[in-house]
């Protein structure tokens, strides 16, 4: 079985740097909040070119510290994709915000025409929460000019878009603040969950550390209703020796493998991504639309033993969770639904061999409608 992300191919990869890490950690005595999450955090902020780093303990958590940290009160609105994991409409919720979903474009980001004409004409618009979906970095000189205009606070939600850039200016870089993800899927994944806040600002970084920490100012002294939210010594310590010094390398072969799919897949029945020059992807997925009978053709794949994946199958807006609770959506959503009902992940992950994508893409070209 070719599969989405092959744990057994990277343990084999990684698998003695993290049982250094454990050793190390094991040895230090020190288990939460040690040297090794501190040095993470470095790196991180070097990695991302920002000038703080906080780890917490998930991308849920991350963007929930983020909106709390910029002051999001109870029951303002925070625009948003209703196309991308559920854990970017979840963090809005949890931090007391109202969802407000426009639809997105033919690439699956949020539609930034959209988000401007709701922002021109609702003024109690101030928070923005965009995706980098599936690796594809959004429009950041477009961002930044939203920003500017209409004043708003922006945290960009990085979990899949580790590396990804726009006109070289990396993601996560327009926003107040970004948030990223260590989930084990992820680009710089963990061996179990993990997150971190990326900003510029000092007194930000200090209160996202406070908020994931309980709210303590210092010991015993709480100044805010903070979470329990911090970032494993272990995760830090598997992240700094087995999976950050591998980013780039790990990074160029997903683009390589994009590449080749790109220039491969030909068959008239799969419409390929569509990734505007200007965006340096990092190919979290590879997502392909069926023009007709996903379903069958992902059936297709499985019997060739290609696992696929659909990312998303279902509208946030249209969760049962939110069923009662207090949301907007702007328009019918078309694009995005055309996500939900045709799109499908073929495996993109670093570990792939180029025989195996040979034969996923052989395989893909015999797939008829
Ligand atoms: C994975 C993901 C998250 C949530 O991260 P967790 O670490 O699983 O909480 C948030 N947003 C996006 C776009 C994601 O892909």
């Amino acid at each position: 079985m070719i599969r989405l992300n092959d744990f057994g191919a990277q343990w084999r990869e990684v698998g003695d740097a993290v049982l250094t890490a454990t050793d190390r950690v094991g040895k230090s005595g020190q288990y939460i909040l040690g040297a090794e999450v501190v040095t993470l955090e470095k790196r991180l902020a070097i990695f991302w070119g920002r000038l703080h780093s906080v780890g917490c303990a998930s991308g849920l958590d991350a963007l929930e510290i983020c909106l709390r940290a910029l002051g999001l009160r109870p029951g303002q609105k925070v625009l948003t994709t209703p196309l991308s994991a559920f854990a970017t409409t979840l963090a809005i919720i949890r931090a007391g915000g109202v969802p407000v979903f426009v639809d997105v474009d033919g690439s699956g980001l949020i539609d930034l025409d959209q988000a401007e004409e709701a922002f021109d004409t609702d003024q109690e618009l101030r928070f923005f929460v965009p995706v980098h979906l599936y690796g594809n970095a959004i429009n950041l000189e477009r961002l930044a000019k939203l920003r500017d205009r209409f004043n708003i606070k922006i945290i960009e939600d990085c979990a899949q878009a580790i590396g990804a850039s726009w006109c070289n200016i990396p993601v996560g870089s327009v926003g107040s603040m970004a948030a990223t993800s260590f989930y084990p899927t992820k680009n710089l994944g963990c061996m179990g969950d993990g997150g971190a806040v990326f900003t510029d600002d000092e007194d930000l970084a200090r209160l996202a550390k406070s908020l994931r920490n309980y709210g303590q100012s210092s010991k015993y002294v709480h100044e805010y209703l903070g979470l329990n939210s911090r970032l494993d010594e272990l995760q830090a310590a598997i992240i700094n020796e087995a999976f950050l010094p591998h980013i780039e390398r790990t990074t160029a072969r997903r683009r390589a493998i994009a590449q080749m799919y790109s220039s491969h897949i030909t068959t008239p029945s799969l419409t390929l991504p569509t990734v505007s020059i200007d965006s340096n992807s990092v190919w979290h997925l590879y997502p392909l639309l069926v023009k007709k009978e996903r379903q069958r053709f992902q059936d297709f794949l499985a019997l060739h033993n290609v696992d696929t994946g659909f990312h998303y199958p279902k509208l946030i807006p249209e969760q049962t969770a939110l069923l009662g609770k207090s949301f907007f959506v702007i328009g019918d959503l078309p694009n995005a639904r055309l996500f939900t009902e045709t799109q499908i992940s073929i495996p993109i992950h670093p570990y792939l061999t180029d025989d195996e994508v040979s034969y996923v893409i052989d395989t893909c070209n015999r797939w008829c409608d």
